[in-house]
């Protein structure tokens, strides 16, 4: 197998550890790694991998597209701004955004707007996600990217983040959003779908971060060569 060469934009994070735990067994080279406080140049590199915050993403894309290196962002919480940067870099330079790399939550994407479908008006919807106490972001950006899924197959746009007081009863049309954060959950999410006397809930519950990284490598070896344009796990799957 070719080793590719990747350049790593949160290094010293848990995924930025778990993409150099996985380098070996899934043939790549991280041969620049970068954290806070390091200059970001992806000069030796085939293509880069963004595991950091949101705020580097202006940086990450003006770099990218100047040295028209390929890049995968795992990131998740960008601004509208920042969002539109990476847009903006999309059109210069091949770009996988996912906000989530797992195969098991791409088929819970796919499962979720099959559902919705299925179920239609009569059922209320609700995600529940939780993770670790030391994520930065809510709700996460799994759950954000369900909630899009959901708004367009219910052709709605309103939202509840959690509850409290005397709010009413339920709207027919909202989507409730709820983020726990504790201990070192790495990663839940339930689609709850609540109709007259049933429920369905769709979960998945990742255990490790290895699934995400070796999903990010995937996508990593997939957007080498390809043609500029802002891309998602579902092309990298061929969904
Ligand atoms: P973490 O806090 O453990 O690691 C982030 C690392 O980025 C830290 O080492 C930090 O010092 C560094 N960093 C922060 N700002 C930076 C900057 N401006 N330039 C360079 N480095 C910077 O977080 P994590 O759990 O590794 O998650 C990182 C990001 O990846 C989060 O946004 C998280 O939501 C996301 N994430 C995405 C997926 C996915 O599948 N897409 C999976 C897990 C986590």
């Amino acid at each position: 197998m070719h080793k590719i060469r990747v350049a790593l934009i949160g290094a010293a994070g848990r995924m930025g550890q778990a993409i150099i735990n996985a380098a070996e067994t899934e043939g790549i080279a991280v041969v620049t790694k970068i954290d806070l406080s390091d200059k970001i140049a992806f000069a030796d590199a085939d293509v880069a991998i963004d595991f950091s915050h949101a705020d580097a993403a202006t940086s990450i894309c003006a770099v990218a597209t100047k040295s028209k290196t390929p890049l995968v962002i795992g990131t998740t919480g960008h601004s509208a701004k920042q969002r539109d940067d990476i847009v903006a870099a999309s059109k210069q330079i091949p770009v996988v955004l996912a906000s989530n790399f797992s195969v098991g939550v791409n088929a819970l994407f796919a499962l979720t707007e099959n559902a919705a479908k299925i179920l239609g008006e009569d059922f209320d919807l609700e995600i529940v996600e939780a993770h670790h106490r030391m994520k930065k972001d809510a709700p996460s950006g799994t759950a954000k990217t369900l909630v899009e899924i959901l708004q367009r197959a219910r052709q709605t746009k309103i939202l509840r983040h959690g509850r409290e007081g005397i709010v009413g009863e339920r709207g027919k049309s909202e989507i409730g959003i709820h983020s726990v954060r504790g201990g070192d959950v790495v990663g839940d999410h339930t689609v709850i779908f609540a109709g007259q006397g049933e429920r369905l809930e769709l979960t998945h519950r990742a255990s490790s971060r290895e699934t995400f990284a070796r999903g990010a490598i995937r996508a990593a070896r997939w957007v080498i060569g390809k043609s500029p344009g802002l891309y998602d796990m579902r092309d990298v799957l061929g969904l």
